[in-house]
């Protein structure tokens, strides 16, 4: 007997938005996604002659679809989009600011604060806080996640490992509900023998590429070919902090972007932050943009720690620290907008929601026009789906049903109100029904959720 999702009237803003859709679901994949002729009136009756429990967003408890009893749920024209993908996070860190505090608000000392406080962290408190953040993140909509972690060699080689065995566990324990890319940071300040052998043990354990900030070693250049030679070793994914400095002379994503060529791996190189582009003259970012787009490097804008990181220092008038999400887009370069840090030295707020960092994202680049709204909507589904590798995420037959139905009518009540009302899915499952808070569907999500959040608060621990 097979589990069967109906949905009717359901508005898919990345397709067309001038029809509504009907969408059916089998065994959670996508067996039909049609647009219809008119707005869908099946009805109560209909629905139950064919032994299908009917019902609307607001008058549903979660439950089901049950196997031989379709659920057919009318979105009454809601918003439907394939499940957010979150291209750069830092889970390990997460809710960590209670801990280690950052009085200048800078990234050099959130960094120097940050890694001395490293050793003291137990493994279940970082697991806990990769837990507690990547459910955060699925109860506003997102099923795919790729973190970096961080990797402090130079504590010793158990300190670093301590990081990967969390994130490995945590990435298992919440695989039903979640992907996770890991991706741990190599010590760019001295990349040794010994780093870049942890580095591919931690890969022989299953993380998933290579990361690490080269811009901030004295001579990136040597340190980004060290970094490509591990990637090409193990056959990986390579996803660079880049650029993170509102020095124009920081270019590190042109040298990466040339490796990237000469490598020919399009494709398989991301690079995120990308601050100094906007820093320095038109030109010379329009030819670091180019070089970008020409060798298939994909890149992520992180608005709401670069807003609150970058300019610290500037007299008036202040850089405001965020790409040039405009031009990299027009130039083709896929451009995820991520969450990066939550409430940590780095960044004290923010809670996982992809859609509010596409405001913030919008409010940032200026971006507000009808086209615009959409394009930032591709930025927290098509173009993340396509830095992270993942295929099968757009909501087309054959593709799991993972995806979040959202309380608006359109892009524009989408970005205008937010909304927290939002029904999340996996695999055509539901995890999440309505409301601002977490609330889970699925038993073994809610003990994960209460467990995490009994380690990890806002609150200092004694
Ligand atoms: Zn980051």
């Amino acid at each position: 007997m097979k589990s069967v999702l109906k949905m009717v009237n359901a508005a898919l803003p990345l397709r067309d938005e001038t029809r509504l859709y009907t969408l059916i679901a089998e065994d959670g994949v996508w067996t039909k996604v049609e647009p219809q002729i008119r707005e869908a009136a099946p009805g109560p009756d209909e629905a139950a002659a064919g032994g299908a429990e009917w019902v609307t967003p607001d008058r549903w408890d979660g439950r089901g679809p049950e196997p031989g009893r379709p659920l057919c749920l009318d979105a009454e024209g809601r918003t439907v989009l394939p499940a957010f993908a979150d291209a750069h996070m830092h889970l390990d860190k997460a809710f960590s600011l209670p801990q280690v505090g950052n009085a200048s608000g800078t990234l050099e000392e959130a960094i120097a604060n940050y890694a001395s406080a490293v050793p003291a962290f137990p493994k279940e408190e970082l697991k806990a806080r990769i837990v507690r953040s990547a459910l955060q993140a699925v109860s506003c909509g997102t099923t795919a996640i790729r973190t970096h972690l961080d990797f402090h060699v130079r504590h010793g080689k158990e300190v670093a490992m301590r990081g990967i065995e969390a994130a490995l566990e945590a990435r298992e324990e919440l695989a039903p509900y979640v992907s996770m890319q890991l991706f741990p940071m190599l010590p760019c300040y001295d990349l040794t023998e010994e780093a870049l052998e942890a580095g591919a043990e931690a890969l022989r354990m299953g993380v998933t590429g290579v990361g690490g900030a080269p811009h901030i070693a004295p001579q990136p250049e040597p340190e980004i070919d060290k970094l490509f030679e591990l990637a090409g070793r193990m056959g990986c994914p390579i996803d660079l902090h880049a650029d993170e400095s509102d020095h124009p002379r920081v270019r590190t994503a042109a040298y990466i972007a040339r490796k990237t060529k000469a490598f020919g791996w399009a494709g398989k190189v991301t690079v995120g932050h990308l601050c100094s582009l906007a820093a320095m003259p038109d030109e010379d970012a329009r030819e670091i943009i180019a070089l970008l787009a020409e060798a298939g490097v994909g890149a992520v804008t992180l608005p709401g720690a670069n807003l609150y990181l970058q300019g610290r220092r500037d007299p008036f008038p202040v850089r405001r620290g965020v790409t040039r999400v405009r031009e990299l887009l027009d130039a083709g370069v896929p451009l995820a907008a991520a969450s990066d840090n939550i409430h940590d030295p780095f960044h004290p707020f923010g809670k996982g929601d992809l859609l509010q960092i596409g405001l913030i994202t919008a409010y940032a680049a200026h971006m507000g026009s009808p086209a615009d709204i959409r394009a930032v909507l591709r930025m927290l589904t098509v173009h993340p789906a396509a830095v992270m590798g993942l295929t099968g995420r757009a909501i087309e037959p054959g593709n799991d049903a993972d995806f979040v139905l959202l309380d608006a009518s359109t892009p524009e009540e989408l970005f205008s109100m937010v909304p927290e009302r939002r029904w999340v899915w996996r695999k055509g499952c539901c995890l999440k029904t309505a409301g601002s808070r977490a609330e889970w569907q699925v038993p073994a999500l809610a003990r994960y959720w209460e467990d995490a959040c009994e380690r990890v608060s806002f609150r200092k621990r004694g």
